[in-house]
């Protein structure tokens, strides 16, 4: 799609890559978020790619055949984004997590396509707190899907836009509580007329609905075990239906105080009641996790409850009561969900990417003047989820240390720009170790990877200044710049990252999945 001309034609479209559900909207005419349907009529596509011997199915059909094949499946893709060692293995092909995300965005745009026309942009959305190779992998999956991905934006972000957009009258302190399917965030939120600005974020990308399905199995499977002396987590396939059972039963408890789960396993069949009581009481810990992060983010914003005008649930786990309830009691306010909790980030997506455009000075064909307009003036500001460090040698202890060159919550974009000094007569190369996070201890912190900058002019006494400006995009990515201090002139610099794709990887794997149809 990206490499054909321009067309009045084309459109921008936002996505909610979720762990488990894959969303996609677009703005109509009236500048109003609508999640397009899926070719089996479904607004959520289950994020699960399953491959077959005639080629690849994703959404509801792959989950069918991971049922019955979980060798051939993956699911949750969206916790491997960014790991350098995930590979999947199929019929003598391998797939990064990068190329398995793009399957899942190309089987929501092609059904979308159907719907709309062709699609040749997308905001992605990410947990806030992904860090710079979670972010990379994501514009990447784009990148190999085949579109220009115009912007990564963070899911409470999202969610704030989707609600604000509701009642531009309301301003005030908005707090996002996001749990989904295998990520939760918590960020401050100020919305100052059509200004969201974001004040804080914190989060765990490993907790999820995911972990309250996991307890549900162990509960059920542990039973089992007691009572027929047989462990289906022993079998990868009755492993499988285990989680289907248990997640179906925990959305069951949603709505009702107790659910019958059926468990079989080597002809052997059990029947098992769970209230919604002992449910709450063997994932209360999870909770509790959630509130102390929820706590922690308001200090780091330097508010108190008192200063939240409002409380956004969102994300699929957010529909369990007991998150309601612990909404509730920690804020003192009623939590209301006017948008649907899993619909929102998309939503939020969609209004985003017409944002983009508009800011860029294009036009949206479809949109009526009206909207271009109400949408022309949203701005949003983010944080950076992460602080930005380098690795230097203590001159005092001689250890090496974390230093923290751009804080955590610091606005984004946000540059620093620091002065080295050459070692050494003639050194023509610098090399910075970054690295994500605040921890003093190098190794406590995310390795980005090394920071090469080379091309110094020949011939320099030692003591020779470079200057070097580290910075966050606006989406959150790093980028380095250096030049020299004496003529001004820029000098080349390169992250080598510890994981990601070189640009002629994404090309190539784009090209690969390119020839694969989804069945
Ligand atoms: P998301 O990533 O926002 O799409 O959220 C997906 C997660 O929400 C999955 O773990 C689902 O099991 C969970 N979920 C969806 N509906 C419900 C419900 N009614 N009750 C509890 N969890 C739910």
């Amino acid at each position: 799609m990206a490499d054909t001309p321009e067309s009045d034609r084309d459109r921008t479209v936002g996505i909610d890559l979720g762990t488990t559900l894959t969303k996609l909207a677009h703005i109509d005419q009236s500048g109003r978020p609508v999640i397009i349907p899926n070719a089996e009529g479904e607004l959520l596509t289950p994020s699960i790619v399953a491959f077959t011997k005639t080629g690849v199915l994703v959404g509801r059909d792959a989950r069918r055949e991971s049922l019955s094949n979980p060798a051939r499946a993956v699911l949750n893709i969206k916790r491997q984004m960014g790991n350098p060692k995930w590979r999947f293995k199929v019929d003598g092909e391998t797939y990064t997590p990068e190329s398995i995300s793009a399957l899942i965005l190309r089987k929501v745009i092609q059904d979308a396509e159907v719907h709309i026309g062709p699609i040749r942009r997308a905001v992605i959305t990410v947990p806030a707190y992904f860090d710079d190779a979670r972010r990379k992998a994501t514009e990447d999956a784009g990148g190999i899907a085949g579109i220009d991905v115009l912007d990564i934006v963070n899911e409470p972000t999202a969610s704030a836009l989707a609600y604000g957009l509701g009642e531009a009258g309301e301003d005030g302190v908005i707090l996002v509580y996001d749990l989904g399917g295998g990520t939760f965030d918590v960020t401050v939120i100020e919305k100052r007329g059509n200004e969201f600005i974001t004040l804080a974020t914190d989060g765990d990308v490993e907790l999820g609905g995911k972990d309250w399905d996991e307890r549900l199995v162990n509960f059920l499977a542990d039973r089992f075990r007691n009572e027929f002396d047989a462990d289906p987590r022993e079998d990868p396939q009755a492993l499988a239906y285990l989680y289907v059972s248990a997640e179906e039963a925990k959305k069951t408890l949603s709505r009702r105080d107790w659910a019958r789960v059926p468990v079989s396993y080597r002809g052997h069949w059990g029947n098992y009641d769970i209230s919604r009581d002992a449910f709450e009481s063997i994932t209360e810990d999870l909770l509790a996790v959630t509130q102390l992060t929820t706590e922690m983010v308001l200090e780091e914003a330097g508010i108190t409850w008192a200063g939240v005008r409002r409380v956004i649930p969102t994300g699929g786990s957010t529909r369990m009561p007991v998150v309601q309830r612990l909404l509730e009691r920690m804020s003192g306010k009623d939590v209301r969900t006017e948008v649907p909790v899993d619909e929102s980030v998309a939503h939020g997506a969609a209004i985003h990417a017409a944002v983009c455009l508009l800011g860029s000075g294009r036009r949206i064909h479809e949109l009526s003047a009206e909207a271009a307009e109400r949408l022309g003036k949203i701005k949003t500001a983010d944080v950076a989820a992460h602080a930005l460090g380098l690795i230097i040698k203590d001159v005092r202890t001689l250890q090496y240390r974390n230093d923290v060159l751009i804080p955590k919550n610091s606005r984004l974009p946000v540059s620093v720009t620091k002065t080295y000094q050459t070692a050494v007569a003639g050194q023509q190369k610098v090399i910075l170790q970054v690295v994500q996070g605040d921890a003093p201890a190098p190794e406590a912190n995310i390795i980005i990877g090394a920071a090469e900058v080379t091309d110094l002019p020949a011939g320099r006494p030692a003591g020779s200044l470079v200057k070097v400006t580290y910075s966050y995009d606006r989406k959150g990515r790093i980028h380095l710049k250096a030049e020299d201090q004496q003529t001004g002139t820029a000098i080349t610099t390169e992250i080598t990252r510890e994981s990601g794709l070189k640009a002629d990887q994404v090309a190539e794997e784009a090209r690969r999945l390119s020839l694969k149809s989804i069945e």
